[in-house]
């Protein structure tokens, strides 16, 4: 499979090449040159597969021949070591739990496919090294640092705020050693990310090598439309027509969403659910893509001014406005009705929603007056013990800690302070 960049400015590249590069030389994102939909049965005998087999068929087109197939399958069944439940919380509308992984935050995909497709292409390269720099406000770092522990061929360096991520999120970017690095910076996410893409345009930095393991990174980004799939699996006997909201930040899991639909996935109609940074609501409702500087809000993993993946939706829709507005709606919520919205599924239903859900949720609700007979699905994309400080006062409860996290706790971190640009680049050397 070729991938051509959607600033049409870069020559196409083949899967490993753009896994390697991240983003185009012309920094736009990449985009598979074809996409050719499922057959008929294998929506048919969905549910007698198995997870790891139905993303086999879902991801094979993309990596080509690129990857053997038994090597592809090998690195699929390490990427889902987990469950993708979708669990009722009320009639017709259920969560789709993507929290069940290693670090508890959907993220653990995109990661651990990613990384096994970079081992896999480093794999004659014994001296030569990538080095995978991602910023993090929060899920992402963990998600990356423990997807790509141990990977051979790849160091990863993760820029975090200092003082601005909590507790536990700290422990999973900074206990795991080997080969995952965390750099504790003085200052907000945005001088993080303003370092991390200077760095890639820097070119006295060509010798290392580096690449991005956020959603533009095509093999982070497509291993998450597997999901959609499993949801249908599950719900598929009830024969309802489905309608998905996904709490969107930088757009990556509801892109892969609609990308399961360009693939034959029966969706009736996709919500993407924001907090106030809502550049595509406002683009939705006044025909206009106005990005604004990102503000800070209770389910941080959304605040985000100008969602980069935006660009790929548009491009499955041709830029075509009103054709992408009959299957897409998207809704901006504020903190106080995210909070009130966890009180009341947790008073009605007894579930516990962390705020990225509860956004998920009130998008969904809102959407499902306009589909009577349908199936609501809301992404769950972070354990509640994620954002704890928001659950526990939200909902006057304690919640026990999940093995996963407690075994982190009680680790010594280790991390590097830095404060400028320099800083990082004496460090990357
Ligand atoms: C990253 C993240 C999101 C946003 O996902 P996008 O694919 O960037 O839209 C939502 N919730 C949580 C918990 C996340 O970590």
């Amino acid at each position: 499979m070729k991938y051509y960049s959607l600033n049409h400015n870069a020559p196409k590249v083949s899967f490993e090449e753009a896994v390697i590069q991240g983003l185009a030389t012309d920094k736009g994102l990449y985009f598979p040159e074809s996409i050719t939909p499922l057959k008929a049965d294998f929506f048919v005998n969905i549910e007698n597969l198995s997870n790891a087999e139905i993303a086999f068929e879902a991801i094979k087109q993309f990596v080509g021949d690129e990857i053997p197939a038994e090597t592809l399958k090998q690195i699929i069944a390490e990427t889902l070591c987990f469950d993708f439940p979708t669990v009722k919380v009320e009639k017709d509308i259920y969560a789709l739990e993507l929290y069940h992984g290693p670090t508890m935050a959907f993220k653990d995909v995109g990661a651990r496919f990613m990384s096994r497709c970079l081992a896999y292409f480093n794999k004659d390269q014994k001296d030569s090294k990538n080095t995978v720099l991602v910023a993090t406000s929060g899920d992402t770092g963990g998600a990356v640092a423990s997807g790509f522990l141990g990977v051979q061929g790849v160091e990863v360096i993760i820029l975090y705020p200092s003082g601005k991520v909590s507790d536990i999120q700290e422990r999973q970017l900074t206990t795991l050693g080997q080969n995952i690095k965390a750099l504790e910076v003085d200052g907000v996410f945005d001088d993080c990310q303003d370092m991390v893409k200077k760095a890639f345009l820097d070119e006295s930095l060509k010798h290392k090598k580096l690449t991005s393991a956020n959603s533009i990174n095509i093999a982070r980004w497509l291993p998450q439309m597997f999901y959609f799939f499993f949801a249908y699996k599950q719900l598929k006997s009830q024969n309802k027509p489905l309608v998905f909201s996904c709490p969107s930040g930088n757009f990556g899991n509801i892109c892969a969403g609609i990308m399961a639909k360009k693939l034959g996935l029966p969706i009736e109609h996709f919500v993407a659910s924001t907090n106030v940074n809502d550049t595509v609501p406002r683009f939705l409702e006044k025909g206009n893509y106005d990005p604004k500087p990102s503000k800070a809000t209770i389910s941080n993993a959304m605040d985000v001014g100008n969602p980069s993946n935006f660009i790929r939706i548009q491009e499955m829709y041709n830029n075509d406005l009103e054709q992408f507005k009959k299957d897409f709606s998207s809704f901006s919520y504020t903190d106080a009705e995210t909070l009130e919205a966890m009180q009341s599924i947790y008073k009605k239903d007894g579930y516990i929603a962390e705020p990225h859900g509860a956004v998920g949720y009130l998008g969904l609700k809102k959407e499902l007056k306009n589909h009577a007979n349908a199936i609501g699905i809301f992404l769950e994309t972070a354990h509640p013990i994620k954002f704890l400080d928001v659950v526990e006062p939200a909902l006057h409860l304690k919640l026990p800690i999940p093995t996963q996290i407690e075994s982190v706790l009680h680790k010594e971190k280790v991390s590097v302070k830095i404060k400028t640009y320099e800083d990082l680049k004496v460090f990357l050397g």
